[in-house]
């Protein structure tokens, strides 16, 4: 995601300036290091073991990637050429459960950011006790670019690729950036082509007719206000009201604001990767998905004032919801975030210079790893319903989903209070504490 620059929207109304926190040179190595996913989950992974004295081997340990498979994805074009694509697929750890994670299709997936979104699930699923340990992966392409056939072509030849990791009982893929239930519904088809009979279980987040779960295609957004509800409840302010700021126009971000409308709450502004709107008396969430659903884009939408993409993060409101890509938030921008908190619906928007940046301005987070796990919890229960053969309404989902995140919240909102750490700490401080868990009973092989 690129960085922002100084200038202020012209949309932006006029109120008091937040005090200004340039940061590291955007063109400086500290920069570029502050931004690597990788380096800014191992600092995190640092600071949870050092408070928790865990046994330098554990922590050592899930500093190595379990399994890292790099293929390439040679790809028949429609003009006939044949173009060849990297693709990856990493396995952090096992120790929970077999390894769980997002397919990403984008032009600047590298390996590290593969790696560290891998850990993070592995720490996701730990905080909302789901049996798994993290995985992620991905293709090096541009979506945008491709037709459809080609993009079937690619992801039919990847699956194929990496089918000799993945599996119901070993790896189990789902949608993440610019993949979604048609992407996952070729994979599951490519998987089972192998293996000669139908294997549903292979992945999550697929349509509902080839083994797909009610509610899952609005989890991820529905957990972000289950989380942001509860943050309410413990800090004694009504999300009903609440002016609300998301940043991304996808799966996540959609749906979040069209659950976050239906709680209430005003959502004042939205951003994709073209552009943001602001509307301090609230954009209509309903007329604004039908409009991009006809347009592609949310840029265009004549019933709100624009933001550029860039300073999308400095808008006034009370909540704001980076749920886009890494690194939203970063030293350069954390002085100027007006919100009061921040709800992290993506992986990893907030870098940990600005982490620090936000906590002595006072600003709340609520990290990625509790406030998009509803994602991995529907996902865990899409699975579940696949090995049963057995499929569950859809308010038995969204109350079980519920029931998780509210406990989540709760869990480490106790670790935050008893040990006086920031709600970021707490979630890997309890992760971590888990995961030590089954290290230690499983041992060290042979
Ligand atoms: P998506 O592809 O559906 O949507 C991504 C959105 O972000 C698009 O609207 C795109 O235009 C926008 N975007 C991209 N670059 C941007 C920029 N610079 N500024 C503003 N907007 C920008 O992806 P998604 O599934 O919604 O995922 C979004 C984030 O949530 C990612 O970090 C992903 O890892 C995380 N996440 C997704 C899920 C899930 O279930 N899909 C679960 C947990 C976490």
């Amino acid at each position: 995601m690129s960085t922002m620059k100084a200038k202020k929207s012209p949309a932006m109304p006029r109120g008091k300036e937040p005090s200004h926190q340039e940061g590291a040179r955007p063109d400086s190595p500290a920069f570029a290091l502050e931004q690597n996913p990788w380096h800014m989950a191992m600092r995190q992974l640092d600071r949870a073991a050092e408070r928790l004295r865990v046994e330098p081997y554990i922590t050592e340990r899930l500093k190595y990637c379990k399994r890292i498979l790099t293929v390439s994805v040679p790809t028949v074009m429609d003009d006939g050429s044949v173009k060849v694509f990297e693709g990856f697929r990493v396995q952090h750890n096992m120790d929970r459960g077999p390894t769980k994670g997002g397919i990403r299709y984008h032009p600047c997936l590298n390996l590290d950011e593969v790696k560290a979104l891998a850990f993070w699930m592995t720490m996701k699923c730990a905080v909302v006790e789901v049996p798994y340990g993290g995985a992620k992966g991905g293709v090096v392409c541009d979506p945008k670019t491709m037709s459809e056939d080609e993009l079937r072509r690619m992801t039919r030849r990847f699956t194929s690729e990496i089918s000799i990791v993945i599996g119901p009982e070993r790896d189990i893929p789902a949608p993440d950036v610019n993949t979604n239930a048609k992407i996952m519904s070729w994979m599951m088809d490519t998987y089972s082509h192998l293996a000669g009979y139908a294997v549903p279980g292979v992945v999550t987040g697929k349509p509902f007719d080839v083994g797909g779960s009610r509610g899952r295609v609005e989890a991820t957004g529905r957990g972000v206000v289950f989380v942001t509800r509860e943050l309410a409840k413990a800090s004694g302010f009504d999300l009903a009201g609440s002016k609300v700021a998301v940043q991304g126009f996808g799966n996540v971000g959609s749906n979040a604001a069209r659950i976050f409308a239906e709680h209430g709450a005003r959502v004042v502004a939205v951003s994709d990767v073209a552009g943001g709107l602001y509307d301090p008396k609230g954009i209509d969430i309903a007329e604004l998905v039908a409009y991009r659903d006809k347009h592609g884009v949310i840029a265009g939408y004549p019933k709100a004032d624009k933001v550029p993409a860039d300073s999308f993060v400095e808008v006034p409101c009370d909540i704001l919801v980076p749920a886009a890509l890494e690194n939203a938030i970063t030293s350069r921008n954390a002085g100027k975030v007006r919100a009061k908190y921040v709800v992290e619906g993506a992986n990893g928007p907030t870098t940990t210079e600005a982490d620090a940046i936000l906590d002595k301005r006072g600003i709340v987070v609520v990290p990625d790893i509790l406030a998009n796990a509803g994602g991995v919890v529907v996902s865990y229960f899409e699975w579940v319903q696949d090995i049963q053969a057995f499929f569950w309404k859809e308010s038995t989902i969204n109350e079980s989903l519920d029931d998780i995140m509210t406990k989540s919240f709760k869990d480490i909102r106790a670790i935050q209070e008893s040990k006086k750490v920031d709600m970021r700490l707490a979630a890997f401080m309890l992760g971590l504490e888990r995961l030590a868990g089954a290290i230690r009973y499983r041992g060290i092989f042979p």
